[in-house]
């Protein structure tokens, strides 16, 4: 599990005071704090102007200020970074004033423990997150920027434009779910978010991560809108996100968060409406869970409200493994394009997740040499190639790489920069900047992740020659896949192994070749060719059904 790290602001000028608050927080686990502690409000401004403060844990009565005059300058110097105010039983009213004019919480010194400590630090930057940074996100700036290219080259219609550059509808969510063996409820924001109705139902993953946010999702619901199109599959772009970190989740908390986001969300989803999927941070059994509590529901089993849920519920075969082996199958082709022979070549793939660690095996069997792998925890080389089953057994048993003996430990950052000719990110969005992208060397950068590639860092990747196997092709192997999941699902048929891989590389051939079509015609960059297809579908199929009324 990554260690969370907390900075505090620590304005207290009385040292018995100070020294608890230290102790309470040097005992936690997770997340991590560091106490930068500051006697005197002009000490705090001064820290405060340096950044890097995540919260402030504010005394009011300080020797060079009193009283309410302290929270009003720290609040005029410093806007953004949530302020609680720690005051004693006589001065509540000061305290609850100080809230009343933006204070995130207070705290009774008299009444402090851990427990609330750690609660209310922990809800005081979650509801500064909520208020402040629901839409400003750099992926749905980077989805936004990417739509806007295509719709300018593809001439897209005004009216249209528009309504594409956001979501038809959002909605969010305060989810409560009991923690194991306490008496606390936790409340954690989630989402679901529909970006295009028009073509059908909508389609996305359901994220658990701790930088969740309602732009977030946003832009991995536009993602999916341009990613389906491109499949020419019968759906509309959806993501689902809960902002939390599953590693820290028992079992039984992650099941009940799950029913509860079900339940929360269930007008807006349906096997007619919209069906989730796995993401970040989710898999089989999460959308066993969600599939059992919406049957619970509505009083019948619907295996169709979800994909990518276990086999034996009317999962498809191949679905878990799909967007690994859909990865595998374009750089194949890829590979036959620029005439690099797979049987040798070499590969560096960031993330050993779902994704990563199918698109490393399928890789492996095609004759790759994978050279490097990363998760969280570490990033391993092997220059004679990494033998990816150990890895796997690995994982399995200890859940990261992190010990792993089969290969040498480097940076993380130095991964992305291994020399190689296959890279394929697989973990996160925002990896490959304007600030990397100078030093990737691969010939064929294939995307598994959704975005890990700036704007910026594609123009410079492009005239380098690197061939860029864009997110909404590459990663699409996943919801083919759960397309036929569900078409499986609705005519209560189970299709073959063979037959699956075979119709999802039949899908995922002729986007690429459309793709590469494109990109030569319109002489532009492979992603501007992909959303350039799929924007042309979605145009179309809004003009034809026009606007109601
Ligand atoms: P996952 O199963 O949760 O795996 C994510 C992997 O990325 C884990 O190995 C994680 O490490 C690793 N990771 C996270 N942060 C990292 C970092 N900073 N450096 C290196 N590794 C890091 O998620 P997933 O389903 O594979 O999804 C990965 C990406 O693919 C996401 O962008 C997702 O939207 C996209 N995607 C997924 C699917 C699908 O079918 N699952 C389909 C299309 C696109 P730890 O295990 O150590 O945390």
């Amino acid at each position: 599990m990554a260690n969370k790290r907390i900075t505090v602001l620590l304005v207290e000028d009385n040292p018995v005071y100070s020294r608890l608050i230290q102790k309470l927080l040097s005992r936690s686990d997770y997340p991590l704090f560091e106490v930068i502690q500051v006697g005197t409000l002009e000490g705090a401004l001064d820290r405060l102007s340096h950044g890097g403060i995540d919260v402030v844990l504010l005394d009011l009565i300080l020797p060079d200020s009193t009283a309410l005059d302290t929270f009003y300058r720290v609040r005029a110097h410093d806007m953004r970074t949530p302020i609680i105010v720690q005051s004693a039983l006589d001065d509540i009213g000061l305290a609850s004033k100080a809230v009343e004019n933006g204070a995130e919480d207070y705290l009774l010194k008299d009444k402090i423990n851990g427990a609330t400590l750690l609660r209310s630090i922990h809800y005081a930057i979650e509801r500064t997150h909520a208020r402040g940074a629901e839409w400003s996100s750099s992926m749905l700036h980077l989805a936004q920027q990417q739509f806007l290219k295509a719709a300018y080259i593809s001439g897209l219609d005004d009216n249209i434009r528009q309504r594409l550059l956001f979501p038809e509808r959002a909605q969010i969510a305060a989810l409560p779910f009991k923690r194991d063996g306490k008496d606390q409820v936790e409340t954690v924001f989630a989402y679901r978010v529909q970006h295009v109705l028009t073509m059908g139902p909508t389609k996305g993953g359901l994220r658990y991560h701790p930088d969740v946010s309602l732009g977030e999702v946003a832009a991995l619901s536009m993602w999916m809108t341009w990613k389906c199109a491109l499949m020419k599959l019968p759906f509309g772009g959806a993501k689902g996100g809960v902002r939390v970190d599953p590693a820290t989740l028992s079992k039984d908390e992650l099941e009940r968060l799950t029913r509860r986001y079900t339940s929360e969300f269930i007008s807006l989803i349906g096997p007619d409406k919209d069906i989730p999927a796995p993401d970040m941070g989710t898999d089989a059994q999460v959308m066993a869970w969600i599939m059992d509590t919406y049957s619970e529901h509505v009083g019948y089993s619907v295996p169709s409200v979800v994909t990518g849920k276990p086999v034996v519920l009317g999962g498809s075969l191949g679905r878990n493994e799909a967007t690994g082996r859909g990865l595998a199958y374009l750089v194949g082709e890829a590979c036959r394009h620029i005439g690099l022979n797979m049987n040798g070549a070499t590969a560096v793939v960031q993330g050993f997740g779902n994704v990563g660690m199918h698109a490393a095996t399928f890789l492996a069997e095609a004759g790759a040499k994978i050279i490097g792998v990363s998760d969280v925890s570490v990033a391993l080389h092997n220059p004679n190639g990494l033998p990816i089953d150990k890895l796997k057994d690995y994982v399995r048993q200890h859940r990261q790489l992190f010990g792993c003996p089969h290969g040498e430990i480097i940076p993380s950052r130095d991964l992305l920069e291994l020399h190689c000719d296959i890279l394929a990110p697989c973990a996160l969005q925002n990896q490959i900047t304007a600030a990397n992208s100078s030093r990737i060397n691969c010939r064929i950068l294939a995307e598994g992740a959704n975005g890990p590639t700036t704007l910026e860092a594609d123009d410079m990747l492009d005239a380098r020659g690197i061939i860029v196997l864009p997110d909404i092709l590459t990663n699409a192997g996943g919801v083919v896949v759960s397309y036929f999941e569900w078409v499986q699902g609705l005519q209560n048929l189970t299709w073959p192994l063979e037959e699956i891989n075979s119709r999802m590389q039949g899908v995922l051939t002729d986007a690429l070749a459309r793709t590469l079509r494109r990109s030569q015609a319109e002489k532009v960059d492979m992603r501007t060719a992909a959303m350039i297809e799929a924007l042309s579908r979605v145009g179309a199929a809004n003009e034809l059904r026009g606007l109601f009324p």
